[in-house]
């Protein structure tokens, strides 16, 4: 194993072939630390670690066709229970009750959610607006990590989300004040817009694997069709300048969720005369989460979703279907449903803002160390800057394969500060309605079972390739999610 190091000083072992290069950036602000390239062994150790995972996940094909057929369908019922039956889960009261059951199910769907040509047009005309400019404004240009099914080549990405999602709001204000297009819109016809993104989920994921699969752009496959196209078949597909699969993990989704949650607001304000708190926090969730992905985009590239998961329906569908749930109880219930006491606001708002302080502040610590790390990080202002995002003279552990473990920062406490943090923010976002309704609790109880996997997975592969210094990590940072907990 290579020498242990604190303070950032070079620790680099003699018996490694990397080029070093310690470059001091005081000038800019930033932090000196080495830069290195992956070695000839640290090569030859991936190759364990890119080919541990040759057994199915996810259940294998029963459990990703199961996944495939109930997740549109709970989507369908969640908003049907929430809707139409106060926010209550509903269910058959017996076995005779079954068939109706499922006709009235079926009827909401069929009066209330059927896509028209306008809904279709209306999702549409967003992810083509979406894509035109992605591909058309100027954005800070990003080197990825290396990739080891690319034979070590990094991937450039142009990071001009920034700027994309700044010209949304202005063309959203423009298009809303001159009643060209009203934002309420959106809330009015929320369950259409849902089944065409659904149908999007399933058309891009079909396409996007036809494509891999036809043009010798597919890996790691397991021969299994379901299964194969559950997980993707493609890496990092691209149109012209755009990486699909950045793109749509970010400027689809959680775009589209803060543009729920206006529209939510507004058609408060038109129907009360007043945005409740709740509504309120609801908008400031959302509008936090969309800018830190935006002003951040540079991070994205060292994240497991891009590094690692294919472009398939597993990633595809959810990047098509978001979480808003408690927007649409409010949107569409009383707020004397769901008001609470000052206090309680304070508390939320508080916790609200904490999580958000430590889910960025987390991700900007470790994403800033690794690009230093890889000698690509420059300073990039962006609204807002953080304290403590960026580390002075980080501690971590140099591994024998030639990358660095941060120990310093949030991640001398935590394994994964980032996703402790990230599902606290979910959960405000049920507690939002307190308990007026369980369903908004889903995105919570969905969310904490896709990190526990989640980190399962990558903790595997963390052993697998970094070998005993990942067990040397863990026993420095001993806890995952909660300190003394777990
Ligand atoms: P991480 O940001 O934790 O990245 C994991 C990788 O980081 C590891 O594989 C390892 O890569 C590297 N790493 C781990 N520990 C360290 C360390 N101490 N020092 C340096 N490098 C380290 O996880 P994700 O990429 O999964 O998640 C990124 C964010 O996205 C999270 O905040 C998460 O909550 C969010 N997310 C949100 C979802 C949503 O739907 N809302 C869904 C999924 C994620 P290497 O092998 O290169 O060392």
């Amino acid at each position: 194993m290579a020498g242990k190091e604190t303070n950032g000083g070079p620790a680099f072992s003699p018996s490694l072939d990397e080029k070093t290069s310690l470059e001091n950036r005081a000038s800019n602000g930033t932090v000196a630390v080495p830069t290195i390239t992956v070695s000839a062994l640290a090569k030859k150790s991936t190759k364990n670690w890119t080919n541990i995972r040759r057994g199915y996940e996810f259940g294998g094909p029963v459990g990703v066709v199961a996944m495939m057929t109930l997740f549109p369908l709970l989507m369908y019922y969640l908003w049907i229970c929430l809707e139409f039956y106060d926010g209550r889960i509903v269910y058959p009261t017996s076995v005779d009750d079954v068939k109706s059951f499922l006709l009235r199910m079926i009827g909401h769907v069929r009066q209330h959610a059927t896509p028209t040509w306008y809904t279709f047009n209306l999702f549409s005309g967003f992810v083509a607006y979406q894509l035109g400019i992605a591909l058309i404004l100027p954005g800070y240009i990003q080197e990825g990590l290396p990739v080891p099914s690319l034979n070590y080549k990094t991937l450039k990405y142009n990071c001009n989300a920034l700027a994309c999602w700044y010209f949304t709001i202005a063309t959203v204000v423009v298009l809303h004040t001159t009643h060209l297009f009203r934002i309420t819109e959106i809330i009015d016809n929320f369950a259409r817009i849902m089944s065409v993104a659904m149908i999007y989920g399933w058309g891009v994921s079909i396409a996007t694997y036809v494509w891999a699969v036809s043009t010798g752009n597919a890996m790691r496959m397991s021969g299994n069709l379901p299964y194969d196209f559950f997980m993707g078949a493609a890496l990092n597909p691209r149109l012209g300048s755009v990486d699909l699969k950045m793109w749509a993990e970010v400027r689809i989704p959680w775009m589209l969720l803060f543009w729920i949650s206006v529209s939510g607001g507004v058609k408060q304000y038109e129907t009360y005369g007043y945005i409740t708190p709740n509504m309120a926090f609801m908008m400031l969730a959302t509008g936090l989460y969309i800018n830190a992905c935006c002003k951040g985009e540079e991070c994205i590239p060292q994240t497991w979703d891009m590094f690692h998961e294919k472009w398939g329906f597993m990633v595809i569908f959810w990047n098509f279907a978001t979480y808003c749930y408690s927007i649409i109880y409010m949107a569409t219930h009383d707020p004397s449903k769901y008001r609470f006491s000052t206090p309680t606001y304070v508390a939320l708002y508080t916790t609200l803002l904490t999580a958000y302080y430590i889910f960025d502040t987390s991700m900007a610590q470790k994403s800033r160390f690794r690009m230093q790390m890889q000698g690509s990080y420059q300073y990039r202002w962006t609204f807002p800057q953080l304290p403590w995002g960026t580390l002075k003279n980080p501690k971590y552990i140099q591994t024998a394969h030639g990358n660095r473990l941060l120990i310093s920062g949030w991640w001398a406490y935590l394994r994964k500060p980032n996703y402790t943090a990230d599902w606290t923010m979910s959960l405000t976002w049920g507690l939002v309605i307190g308990a007026a309704s369980p369903i908004p609790y889903f995105y919570s109880v969905f969310f904490i079972c896709v990190l526990i996997h989640r980190c399962g997975r990558d903790f595997e592969r963390c052993a697998a390739k970094y070998g005993d210094d990942w067990v040397e990590y863990c026993g420095i940072v001993k806890w995952r999610f909660i300190p003394y907990v777990y």
